[in-house]
């Protein structure tokens, strides 16, 4: 069977009847129709999406995903839909397509045919799997794409983009009838397939076996775009756009080259020295604060070495941003008179309820309170030889942690 989505790229809503409802094991509903503009899933283009209205009642059905069984189309409801109540077989309804969704799957999908086309014939290069994303799309190579290999194929592409070559369609009954009209062999085709095979010709460039959805001539690929080259994992990707996306990626880059001048104050030809000379101020920002802190944690330690008399707890919390090196370097420096259970919090960020505990003291201290401090304020952490660290989320209960440990040595 050869959908109606496939026989016409253009149709936008399409009377047909109600062929079978059925309701799954898992509670989906899913109909099939007696032919549909909805296009399944299948050669690396995504299901269409989109509703139907009942024609005797205008009643709305969602339609969630479209997938491919044999040769029927499975439209999936969207689960705000009652249709088992509502929906019988042989109801007429209209079908409607997010024709937007679907002009874009048609421009990535034909884009994909040309530029495969191209880097095969220039390049020798073959397409061993391609992926239409929300974002933008991929082909994998079978070979080791070189930057001026790509720019070559974009230009190609778009120099027949402007020359508008027809994209024909013709069916064939049988793979075998395709013959000499098919480039690539019939590899790709779902095991499953029965009926009809559709080739798609782009007049002079390419002739392939395909079951998806496609432009009526390259003019309506508006551009195509070659973005990058990936190479890992023993794979070579190419990244490209076309048509609405270019655009919309355009628009994208110019909004964000605006914001950044504003937020940079200077123009765009000025932006990488801008963000790199921010980011050298910030390196040596950090710097100079690791530096001062450090230097306060040796000044507060010396004032606790200093007290003649010390009380046997300690408690010190930094939330202005300071890291874990400075509980360190406090605990390096801090040798009192006589032995003192020091309680360190510091918070990730200025203000923020999660942090780190330093807790250093006697074992004995130390086991009988890192337990339940770190209850207090709920956090994870071990220790032993008298000392214990943890990352805590609740540095809000500080007081009623400190209030447990001033009773704990009140009552030693
Ligand atoms: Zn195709």
């Amino acid at each position: 069977m050869v959908f109606q989505c496939q026989r016409d790229s253009f149709q936008k809503e399409y009377t047909t009847k109600v062929e079978s409802i059925e309701k799954t094991e898992n509670g989906s509903i899913e109909v099939t129709f007696a032919d549909t503009v909805f296009f399944p899933e299948g050669g690396g283009q995504p299901n269409d999406e989109g509703l139907f209205t009942k024609s005797t009642d205008q009643q709305e059905f969602k339609v969630k995903n479209v997938i491919r069984r044999g040769p029927k189309a499975i439209h999936i409801l969207s689960d705000d839909n009652d249709p088992l109540a509502n929906l019988k077989v042989n109801d007429e309804v209209a079908q409607k397509i997010n024709w937007e969704r679907r002009y874009d799957h048609m421009q990535q999908h034909s884009a994909q045919h040309l530029i495969t086309a191209l880097f095969e014939r220039e390049c020798n290069y073959n397409t061993k799997a391609w992926w239409l994303g929300t974002d933008s799309s991929y082909i994998e190579l079978d070979g080791d794409v070189k930057t001026p290999e790509m720019q070559k194929i974009e230009k190609l592409c778009n120099d027949y983009i402007s020359q508008a070559i027809p994209v024909n369609l013709a069916i064939f009954e049988k793979p075998e009838d395709a013959g000499d009209e098919v480039t690539r062999a019939s590899r790709g085709l779902p095991v499953d397939l029965s009926g009809p095979i559709r080739v798609i010709k782009i007049e002079g460039i390419d002739s392939n076996m395909c079951c998806g959805t496609h432009v009526k001539n390259l003019a309506q690929l508006q551009v195509i775009k070659l973005m990058s080259i990936e190479k890992g994992k023993g794979k070579v990707l190419v990244h490209f756009l076309a048509g609405n996306r270019v655009i919309q990626k355009l628009d994208d880059a110019y909004q964000r080259e605006m914001d950044l001048n504003v937020l940079l104050n200077g123009g765009p030809d000025y932006h990488k020295d801008l963000i790199k000379k921010l980011q050298t101020t910030g390196k040596n920002s950090q710097k100079t604060i690791q530096k001062l802190s450090r230097e306060l944690a040796a000044i507060l330690a010396q004032q606790v070495n200093d007290q003649p008399n010390p009380k046997p707890y300690y408690f010190l919390h930094r939330s202005d941003g300071v890291e874990i090196d400075f509980a360190n370097t406090f605990l390096r420096n801090a040798k009192p008179k006589s032995q003192i259970f020091f309680f360190i919090t510091i918070s990730d960020g200025i203000d923020s309820k999660s942090g780190s505990l330093v807790l250093q003291g006697s074992p004995e201290d130390v086991d009988a309170l890192g337990g339940e401090i770190t209850k207090i304020l709920d956090g994870k952490g071990n220790g032993k030889n008298g000392r214990f660290n943890a990352k805590v989320t609740k540095l809000n209960k500080l007081k009623e942690c400190e209030a447990f440990v001033k009773k704990y040595f009140e009552n030693k």
